[in-house]
């Protein structure tokens, strides 16, 4: 349930096992001031098929996830099927006297025309098939792998979520909204250490395969997913401690699955109002 770091859940929510989509769905339209709000809560993961179908269905992705294989599916959605994804994340370290160095978070939006999530350095292309295989949650493989490895790295303060949250709408705002008919403001990364906030506005490297041979493929492109034996067994587990909301799962998926045609008629949209504004750098 990550109690430490996502707002509006309770320690009620993980003994009753309700799934943290589930708690931020009732949150949030709890909380909605625009009229008709509706959200939809669905328990799959990206890299499985019924997620990045339905990932594929949304205008817009928002991002918080810290392992290789959903960022690299996110990448896929964001290059071959031009769907914007607004990503962050947060890394604290510590001296080797184990005081602590500084806390780091970033926001930016991966789409054509900027830098990607593996240009960007976000994830290692490497240890996407290493977490397909399930290894980087078997816990003699992972026992084996240095203390500073990102597997092991589940550091979190609720205060730097906050930051981080609030830079990826900052990202969000500007690509909409385009305050000064700025849409790009580049990938930010804040450094709570000295207070300054870094800018990269450069686009993908020139061998990228995303901005590449796999630009706006769409369905002919790669197919990141497969099916993911943890997020099954959390629902599994999930739906042993709250049985009446495992029968939901079907019917949700099959609402996401339905309207490509509409999917369809948001990709042109996107790609058009992705060219228009202009960036700083330009
Ligand atoms: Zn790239």
């Amino acid at each position: 349930m990550n109690l430490d770091r996502i707002l509006n859940t309770r320690r009620e929510h993980a003994a009753e096992g309700i799934a943290k989509v589930a708690a931020i769905a009732d949150a949030l339209e709890t909380s909605a001031t625009a009229e008709a709000f509706h959200a939809q809560a669905l328990e799959w993961s990206v890299v499985e098929p019924e997620g990045f179908a339905a990932a594929l269905d949304c205008d817009v992705l928002f991002s918080c996830v810290d392992r290789p294989w959903p960022r690299y599916a996110l990448n896929v959605a964001g290059y071959s099927h031009l769907i914007p994804v607004i990503d962050g994340g947060i890394v604290v370290s510590q001296t080797r006297k184990g005081k602590m160095r500084g806390a780091d978070w970033r926001a930016h939006i991966v789409a054509p025309g900027r830098r990607c999530l593996e240009c960007l350095g976000q994830y290692d292309p490497g240890a996407v098939q290493l977490e397909r295989e399930g290894r980087l949650d078997d816990p003699s493989y992972i026992r084996q792998l240095n203390d500073d490895h990102f597997v092991k790295r589940n550091e979190n303060v609720f205060a730097f979520s906050l930051g981080c949250a609030s830079l990826e709408l900052s990202q969000f705002i500007s690509m909409v909204i385009a305050p000064g008919g700025i849409t790009d403001v580049g990938a930010q990364l804040y450094h709570l250490s000295t207070g300054t906030l870094d800018r990269e506005t450069d686009g993908c490297k020139a061998q990228c395969f995303f901005a590449g041979p796999l630009l706006a493929k769409g369905d002919a492109s790669v197919d990141p997913t497969a099916p993911h034996e943890v997020a099954e067994n959390a629902r599994a587990k999930r739906a042993a401690a709250s049985p009446p909301t495992a029968p939901d799962l079907e019917s949700l998926s099959e609402a996401a699955l339905r309207s490509p045609g509409r999917r369809r008629g948001l990709r042109s949209s996107l790609a058009r109002r992705l060219g228009a504004g202009k960036s700083p750098g330009v």
